[in-house]
C-alpha cells in the first residue's frame, strides 16, 4: 500500500517518470530550441525599447529593466536612507545633545560634542554632531532612541560615496540641510558632496 505521504510528482509515479524522451536526448535540438526564445525576446524587447525611446511611446516598454538612474523604483515608506538632523523654526538643531543615540549606536560612529543652548529654557545643544557613514549599518537604532525625533532617516537620498575614509563622515552642518524625501521616496535634496571630491 502506498505511503499517504508520497506525493503525485515521486518518482514512484509512472505518469511521471524521470525518464526523457528522444529529443531530449539531443540535446541539440533543446539547444536550438532556447536558443530561438531568447532571439525572440530580445527582438521583441529591442524593438519596443526603440518605440519607447525614440518615438516616445510611453506604452511600449522594453526590457523590464529600470533605466536607473534616469529612472528610480518607488522606494518603500519604511527605508532607512541617508540621515538628517531636524530643525526648530528658527533653525536650530531640535537635538538637545542627550547621547541617546550615541550610547545606543551599535556601530560607535555618532560623535556628539554638547554646548549650552542660548535659550534657558533648553539645556544644551550639539556643538558638534558627526556621523561616520563608512561605519554606519543602517540599524535605525538612533531615530527610535531619540526623544526629541530630532534625528530621522528619510531623505531617501541612498548614493552617497566618497574617495576617503574622512569623506565619510557627515557633520551636523550637512545634516541639517538635509529635507525629507518626497512622495515615493524620492529626495527632495542633492546628494551631499565630501569635501574629497568638491573642487578646489
Ligand atoms: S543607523 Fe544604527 S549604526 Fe547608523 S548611526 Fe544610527 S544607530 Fe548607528
Ligand atoms: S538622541 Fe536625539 S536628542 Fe539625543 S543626542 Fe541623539 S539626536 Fe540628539
Amino acid at each position: 500500500m502506498a505511503s499517504q505521504y508520497q506525493g503525485a510528482n515521486t518518482p514512484a509515479d509512472p505518469k511521471h517518470s524521470s525518464r526523457l524522451g528522444l529529443r531530449q536526448h539531443f540535446y541539440l535540438a533543446e539547444v536550438f530550441g532556447g536558443l530561438k526564445l531568447t532571439g525572440l525576446r530580445f527582438f521583441a524587447n529591442m524593438w519596443r525599447h526603440t518605440l519607447h525611446t525614440i518615438f516616445r511611446i510611453k506604452s511600449a516598454r522594453g526590457a523590464v529593466t529600470i533605466q536607473y538612474p534616469d529612472e528610480r523604483r518607488p522606494y518603500a515608506t519604511r527605508l532607512r536612507s541617508l540621515h538628517r538632523l531636524v530643525r526648530r523654526e528658527d533653525g536650530s538643531p531640535r537635538c538637545v545633545a542627550c547621547m541617546m543615540c550615541e550610547t545606543v549606536c551599535p556601530a560607535h560612529c555618532i560623535y556628539i560634542v554638547a554646548t549650552e543652548h542660548p535659550n534657558p529654557e533648553i539645556e544644551k545643544v550639539p556643538e558638534r554632531f558627526d556621523i561616520d557613514l563608512g561605519k554606519c549599518v543602517f540599524c535605525g537604532y538612533c531615530v527610535q532612541a531619540c526623544p526629541e525625533d530630532a534625528i530621522r532617516m528619510d531623505t531617501g537620498i541612498l548614493e552617497f560615496s566618497s574617495y576617503s575614509r574622512g569623506g565619510m563622515i557627515y557633520t551636523k552642518e550637512t545634516l541639517l540641510a538635509l529635507e525629507a524625501a518626497g512622495p515615493n521616496g524620492v529626495p527632495t535634496s542633492p546628494v551631499p558632496i565630501p569635501a574629497d571630491r568638491r573642487a578646489p
